[in-house]
């Protein structure tokens, strides 16, 4: 369970000034681009885009606790009527990054040196808080079963007659007809 992380990763956060003091402690307040495929089905944080970031550094005994809250943008689309959907997000996370892989478990996120990533950290954060079902307002009626227009654009009464199974027979049998007359 070794892990090399590159500093120049713009979610690689350096420890440097912190130092491994027990009870020392650093904020830092960060802006970091969104990575790549931070999201659910439906909804999740564009690639690049601003997320900010307040975080807590603290040495205790075994790592560093990171405690932070993250504030981003959000796109996806309603889950009723596939129009977009924009908001916001804003997740809360604590991690402990051990110093050694001993006293860590499989799961646990580690210190490379002076180094930790907070990727996955905030990945995981956010997937947890966003809906599986994003609407774009609260009543959103949707779509029409029949035709499919967005209902909300719709005519109030928006509505289509049922047509008679005897009747419904008839009209499909009217292009026949035309063809016949046409050839
Ligand atoms: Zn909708
Ligand atoms: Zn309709």
């Amino acid at each position: 369970m070794t892990l090399h992380l590159d500093p120049r990763a713009p979610w690689v956060v350096s420890t440097h000034d912190l130092g491994r003091r027990p009870g020392s402690m650093r904020e830092m307040h960060l802006t970091l681009p969104a990575p790549a495929d931070v999201g659910v089905d439906m909804i999740g944080i564009p690639k690049d885009a601003d997320v900010k970031l307040d975080l807590r550094l603290e040495a205790v005994m075994e790592g560093v606790l990171v405690t932070g809250t993250a504030r981003s943008p959000l796109r996806g689309e309603c889950a009723r009527c596939l129009e977009p959907v924009t908001s916001e997000t804003e997740v809360s996370f604590q991690e402990l990054f051990f110093y050694s892989a001993e006293d860590a478990a499989e799961d646990d996120s580690l210190l490379d040196g002076e180094l930790l990533d907070l990727e996955p950290t905030f990945r995981d954060a956010v997937v947890l808080t966003l809906p599986l079902s994003p609407l774009c307002s609260e009543d959103c009626t949707g779509l029409c079963s029949q035709c499919g227009v967005r209902l909300a654009d719709a005519e109030p009464d928006h509505g289509h007659e049922v047509i008679d199974a005897r009747w419904a027979k008839l009209q499909g049998l009217v292009p026949e007809h035309n063809n016949d007359q046409e050839s």
